[in-house]
């Protein structure tokens, strides 16, 4: 399968240059040149398939021309080694819970599987360890480090800035040790994004290491992401509650909403999606007014969204030949002030017991104001509540219990290395390493 550009200027690539690149070098995003519909016999026996399994169906359309049938599915048999899960809210609504991973994030799935396919390529072509630089202010960094940890062929350096991630975040990349090293910067996010940045830059430093990033807009951690769509069709289809199903995402970035999008496009009875969004509405505004207006992100409680210029517009413009009208009716969209997200987690809590986290709450409430007559809709929940410990337990008033892979990260020992911003020195640390 080739990939082109979203900007239309850079040559085709191959699976392997666009994974290995993640950015395409006219700054524009990769995507596959076809998009494959799975056959009807799919669909007519979804519900009977496991998890992995359609899961590899779905990989092998997009991803069988170019690596072999029995390394993929084990690619996706071991990225997928846990549930995601659609559970019954209320009536008509239910929560694809995409937090049962090692980091209690739906990030985990594109990290894990690019993890994997990048180790895959190393591999083949006997090249020599390869280093992946990843900036975080908190939660990019644990998605990446536990999805690459321990995977052959690859280091991953987490930047991070000293004293501006939490407790639990921080313990999420620094306790891990083997092939994942912490470094503490003594600066801001912005500064260690930079040091990235110059780093991918530096003639020198790429001549002696093989550097790559494992950017959220990376082919692999993208496309993965379709995977849980057909899951949530399938658990939805067994119950009986399939029929017109509206499927809404919390959207910061929008990568996830996309490759559901996709999801879609090869034939996924999904009748509508809403994309939820917060105070960070810049796609809402545009399905009103049909103009895109980036604007700087603005900080709300559903952090993870507050994206002022989301990079995966590109690819939603693409899939749609940039029609405005025909992206606005394929999805219509909803945005919350904190306010209103507090709102929504005390509420649904009161009256169902279903702890939200305030991303998922957003999906929830552009569900419940959003759902017409006759139509089932599922909203996914991005990450798990207790990621947000002081937040939800101040808006419900209860202890939150912390699940026990976030307490097992909790007991491990904090390991870093302490950074200046300045990039002589950061060079000259990763020269030596
Ligand atoms: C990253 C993230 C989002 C936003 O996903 P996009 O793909 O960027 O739209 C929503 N919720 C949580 C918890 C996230 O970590």
């Amino acid at each position: 399968m080739k990939y082109y550009s979203t900007n239309h200027q850079a040559s085709e690539a191959s699976l392997e240059e666009a994974v290995v690149k993640g950015l395409a070098s006219d700054k524009g995003l990769y995507m596959p040149e076809v998009i494959k519909p799975l056959p009807k016999e799919f669909y007519d026996h979804i519900e009977d398939l496991s998890f992995q399994e359609i899961a590899y169906h779905v990989a092998d359309a997009f991803f069988g021309e170019d690596i072999p049938a029995e390394t993929l599915k084990q690619i996706v048999y071991d990225t997928l080694n846990f549930d995601v899960p659609a559970v019954k809210v209320k009536e008509g609504i239910y929560s694809l819970e995409l937090f049962h991973g090692p980091t209690l994030a739906f990030k985990d799935v594109g990290a894990r599987f690019m993890a994997r396919l990048l180790g895959y390529f190393i591999k083949k072509e006997e090249q020599k360890q390869v280093n992946v630089l990843v900036a975080t202010s908190g939660d990019t960094g644990s998605a990446v480090a536990n999805g690459f940890l321990g995977v052959d062929g690859i280091h991953v350096y987490v930047l991070y800035p000293k004293g501006k991630v939490s407790e639990i975040q921080e313990k999420q990349f620094t306790t891990l040790g083997q092939n994942i090293t912490a470094l503490e910067v003594d600066g801001t996010f912005d500064d260690c994004q930079a040091l990235v940045k110059n780093a991918f830059m530096d003639v020198d430093l790429n001549a002696c290491k093989k550097l790559t990033s494992a950017n959220s807009i990376n082919v692999a951690r993208f496309l993965p992401q379709a995977f849980y769509y057909f899951y949530a069709y399938a658990q939805l289809k067994k119950a009986g509650k399939a029929e017109n199903l509206v499927v809404c995402v919390p959207s910061g970035n929008f990568g996830n909403i996309t490759a559901g999008l996709f999801g879609k496009r090869m034939g996924l009875p999904v009748k509508r999606f809403i994309a939820a969004n917060n105070l960070n509405d810049i796609f809402y505004q545009y399905l009103q007014t049909g103009k895109y207006a980036p604007r700087p992100s603005v900080a709300t409680i559903a952090n993870a969204m507050d994206v002022g210029d989301p990079s995966n517009f590109a690819r939603v413009l693409a899939l749609y030949g940039g029609s405005h009208a025909v992206i606005a009716t394929e999805i219509s969209g909803a945005a919350y002030t904190d306010e209103q997200i507090r709102e929504t987690v005390k509420e649904v809590y009161q009256e169902t017991g279903y702890l939200l986290d305030p991303h998922g709450a957003c999906g929830y409430r552009a569900l419940s104001e959003g759902l017409q007559n006759g139509e089932t809709g599922v909203f996914l929940e991005t990450a798990h509540p207790a990621k947000f410990l002081e937040t939800v337990e101040g808006i419900v008033g209860d202890k939150v219990e912390i699940p026990a892979k976030l307490q097992e990260f909790m007991k491990g020992i904090k390991q870093s290395i302490s950074m200046s911003k300045d990039f002589e020195s950061f060079k000259s640390y990763l020269m030596n390493e």
